[in-house]
């Protein structure tokens, strides 16, 4: 690779790889992705029996912007000759097995993906950004680049010490395959995940326990809203509008959504329950269940059987546990990465809790020339709000970076329908002279000029 790229992506999970797909349709610019796995796959440490889409499969990686897409699930299901069969099923989620399959079949389309690449260095040379690959000599050059290496399993401090072939995270559940048969498990973390590890368990995905707990910090098992109205949390018209608040509001605003984006799905709950109940009425009460809301994991010895401390939220006592093995399902923590050189990293502008500060189209704020820029997927919580590190809006995102990369609206990205005047200055009509609106929101007014058609998400 000796010409310098124009945009260069730094891992290829779903996001990314949304973005390479829909660049097949700019030929004239030259991109390459790159991930340090051997070929794609989408967490495989969590590819657990039965688990499900939390999304719809329209809302894969180019339908909400480019219907006519090669590269949309429906193309995929109609290539596997499976269409008919699979409306047939009538089922409302897909299979993360399925989806993954799909998402693998359009990376092994695409030309502009390079596998079994470790990113270990990224510089600016005050022109073109170098990217250094471990066991490489030379780096590739690049104009821009798009951040999509993901985020990095959180482990509680209190669990830190005891961390390792017996108290690992879930994301590495599926691929260690762990033989639980006669012991006691604990399950830290009452979201998804650990509704679905739970699940697992009790259907004895690996052997008979002689225990399950689970506990959460969540004073209960709470669901997933799915509901229409939080659903409009996860239209661009929202984006947009969150995105133009002030930084304190949104952070606010985010804590109060958890459960429009981290809840567990009802479907989930309803399996466990029923799983739960027939354990009872079956199995005489073996594994000994508890479910245990409202806990805190205070302290956590470092050796086995595990003695874990935790608190009880609901009336304030402290309760003490054994375990011989432990699963964290303790979610993500969203860093910097750390293959950034440190001048670029001191260059780039950051929040209070070090996120970076992404503009309207995910490039984030730095120091830099400005037609360099460093777009970043799955960072933007506190930026653009919860739909960011979800599907929902993945292909919208690859096309508002896509469409700011190349300075032309190549893809639709606004939406005529709102649902919800989020605020007064939202509607077109009402706003013709609006002033503190951002460049999306004068992309978008340029874009229904040009009679884009509206998005469907
Ligand atoms: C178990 C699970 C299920 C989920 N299910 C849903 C769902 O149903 N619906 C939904 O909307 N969202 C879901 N999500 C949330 C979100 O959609 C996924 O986490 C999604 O995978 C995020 O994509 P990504 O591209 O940001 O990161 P990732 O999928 O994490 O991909 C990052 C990639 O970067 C690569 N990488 C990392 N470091 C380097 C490096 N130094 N050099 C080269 N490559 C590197 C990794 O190998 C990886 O391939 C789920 C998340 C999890 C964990």
């Amino acid at each position: 690779m000796t010409k310098t790229l124009d945009l260069a992506g730094l891992g290829i999970g779903p996001f990314n790889l949304s973005i390479a797909a829909l660049l097949q349709e700019a030929p004239e610019l030259k991109t390459a992705f790159f991930d340090q796995k051997p070929r794609f796959s989408w967490h495989p440490g969590m590819m657990l029996p039965g688990v499900r889409l939390q999304t719809s499969y329209l809302k894969d990686l180019v339908t909400g912007v480019a219907p006519w897409s090669p590269y949309s699930f429906l193309n995929y299901l109609v290539q596997h000759g499976r269409f008919y069969p699979f409306m047939n099923t009538g089922m409302a989620s897909v299979s993360r097995a399925e989806f993954a399959d799909y998402m693998g079949w359009v990376a092994s389309r695409l030309d502009n993906l390079y596998f079994n690449r470790v990113v270990e260095r990224v510089q600016f040379d005050g022109d073109h950004f170098l990217i250094r690959f471990a066991g490489e000599a030379e780096p590739v050059t690049a104009r821009n680049l798009c951040l999509g290496t993901g985020k990095t399993p959180h482990i509680p401090e209190a669990c830190q010490a005891a961390a390792g072939d017996h108290c690992f995270h879930n994301m590495e559940l599926a691929l260690r395959q762990p033989d639980v048969s006669g012991q006691r498990v604990t399950v830290v973390g009452g979201g998804q995940s650990g509704a679905e590890v739970v699940l697992s368990l009790l259907q004895g995905d690996w052997g008979r326990p002689r225990a399950i707990t689970w506990f959460s910090r969540r004073s209960n098992f709470e669901p997933l809203d799915e509901t229409p109205f939080t659903n409009e949390y996860f239209t661009p018209q929202y984006v947009d509008t969150f995105h133009g608040l002030p930084e304190d509001r949104r952070l606010t605003l985010v804590a109060q959504q958890k459960l429009a984006s981290d809840g567990i799905s009802p479907v989930t709950l309803e399996a466990l329950h029923q799983r739960l109940y027939e354990h009872h009425v079956a199995d005489g009460g073996s594994p000994a269940v508890s479910l245990q809301p409202d806990r805190t994991v205070e302290s956590m010895s470092a050796d086995r059987p595990f003695r874990l401390e935790t608190v009880n939220g609901l009336d304030g006592t402290r309760e003490s546990s054994k375990a011989d093995r432990v699963i964290l399902c303790t979610g993500f923590e969203s860093r910097l990465p750390a293959y950034l050189d440190d001048d670029l990293r001191q260059r780039l502008d950051t929040d209070s809790d070090g996120q970076l500060r992404l503009g309207p189209d995910f490039e984030a704020r730095w120091d830099g020339p400005i037609d360099r820029r460093i777009y970043a997927v799955n960072a933007g919580r506190h930026s653009h709000g919860i739909a960011e590190p979800q599907m929902s809006l993945m292909c919208w995102r690859s096309a508002r970076i896509i469409n700011h990369l190349s300075d032309q609206v190549l893809f639709p990205v606004t939406a005529s329908v709102n649902m919800v005047d989020w605020t007064a200055v939202q509607k077109e009509s009402d706003r013709p002279t609006e002033t503190h609106q951002t460049d999306s929101h004068q992309a978008a007014r340029h874009e229904s000029e040009m009679g884009a058609t509206s998005n469907t998400i």
